[in-house]
């Protein structure tokens, strides 16, 4: 294994169980390693401190592991049954919720992966050069971690892997069980019926990470007027009519979602004197809808900012967002405003939020805040895994 030589002093974070080593602690490279080799990193004094997967670029090398090694044959299943104890133990996998994230990157100690489980169909992503080239072990000690009940395994990374790396990148099965030729399937999330089509769908199929807010606006949809703002597959519009909705407008601009929105209706069981489908530009539709025609909205438009850089518009565009939301929505009624933006963090969101209430002029209160659920996991020396962050207004 190539080595990465610290200079003085830098390995402090990684001391700290941060997964990271950024280029500019680097004093020597011992060796050649290739983009997602297996290096090992020591400090400046000569202790051996971690093992990642190397790549060019400001994060030179993500850890997999401190003290184990992951050259050892086991270290894949090891890990993966580490986060299935830990989505097993949060009650996934059963009481009507059949997928749930298994693999969180950082927040399981793999950084750079993803993995969606859906009713045995296991859908991946990678993030790194590193897991890119580990995706077939993967697939096998996944195989080996469900046993019987698994189905298939897809690799989902075309959009994600870094395409400098010049891999082959396209999507598709790394193994799949005897007679299993679905894109799609129908999961349950707490008893709710959703298709996920991995294949076609946006990320791996499925927004996962709204399960318990999806499960709060249930709770509190009982005879309201619902709209549902950059809905998808219409996640939340499901939870509003199973928790009694009067009525539920959901709006997306893409037409494969809002076609997925109503097959979910349907397979719910439910019509069109319970829901209307828009395929619209979310902001444009706000600006027309009346005021006080809806006393739920969901607003949770797709990351306004995926770099630093631009942060300061995307905090303008969710301060209008929700300033428009905000005014609409009638007396009494409850407002779910949410940002996916890593670089907007909870107080930046607040504080766009505050600013898009005062701009309306109503009175307005914070019920609750809202955040990922625990199959997407922060690792506590990795604060930079915490992207989903929400606001419950009540508007008066
Ligand atoms: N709430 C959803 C996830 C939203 S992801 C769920 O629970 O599953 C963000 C969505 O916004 C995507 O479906 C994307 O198609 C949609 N979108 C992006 N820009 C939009 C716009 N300007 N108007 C309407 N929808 C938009």
């Amino acid at each position: 294994m190539d080595k990465i030589l610290l200079k003085p002093r830098r390995e402090e974070s990684i001391l700290r169980f941060h997964p990271w080593v950024f280029s500019g602690a680097i004093a020597q490279i011992q060796g050649h390693p290739s983009e997602g080799d297996l290096v090992s990193v020591v400090s400046a004094d000569g202790k051996l401190l971690a093992c990642g997967h190397y790549q060019i670029g400001s994060i030179a090398v993500r850890i997999l592991s401190f003290d184990e090694d992951p050259t050892l044959p086991d270290f894949w299943v090891r890990m993966l049954s580490r986060a299935l104890r830990l989505r097993e133990s949060l009650g996934l996998g059963e009481n009507g919720t059949n997928c749930y994230r298994l693999v969180h990157g950082e927040g399981d100690g793999l950084p750079g992966l993803i993995v969606d489980f859906y009713d045995g169909v296991c859908v991946l992503q990678a993030h790194s050069v590193g897991m890119f080239r580990a995706k077939n072990a993967i697939s096998d000690a996944l195989r080996e971690v469900y046993g019987p009940s698994l189905k298939a395994v897809y690799d989902k990374s075309s959009g994600t892997a870094p395409f400098k790396a010049g891999l082959d990148l396209v999507d598709g099965y790394l193994w799949k069980a005897p007679g299993f030729e679905e894109d799609e399937a129908v999961v349950l999330e707490n008893g709710n019926k959703f298709l996920v089509n991995w294949n076609e769908g946006q990320k791996t199929g499925f927004f996962l990470d709204q399960r318990e807010n999806r499960a709060r606006v249930g709770a509190l949809a009982k005879g309201r007027n619902v709209l549902n703002l950059f809905c998808y597959t219409g996640g939340f519009s499901i939870y509003a009519l199973a928790g009694c909705a009067v009525h539920v407008d959901s709006v997306d601009s893409s037409a494969r979602a809002m076609a997925m929105v109503d097959r979910n209706v349907a397979l719910n069981g439910f019509g069109s004197d319970d829901h209307t489908s828009y395929c619209a530009d979310a902001i444009d539709f706000l600006k027309n809808v009346p005021e006080g025609k809806y006393n739920l909205m969901i607003v949770d438009p797709p990351a306004f900012a995926k770099h630093r850089g631009a942060l300061k518009n995307a905090l303008r565009a969710y301060q209008r967002l929700n300033a428009a939301a905000i005014s609409k929505v009638a007396p009494g009624g409850f407002v779910f405003t949410f940002s996916c933006s890593q670089v907007v963090d909870k107080e930046a969101f607040s504080l766009a939020v505050f600013s898009a209430a005062a701009e309306s002029g109503r009175s307005v209160r914070i019920l609750d805040r809202l955040n990922q659920p625990g199959d997407h996991s922060v690792n506590i020396y990795h604060p930079e895994g915490e992207y989903l962050k929400g606001l419950l207004l009540y508007v008066e």
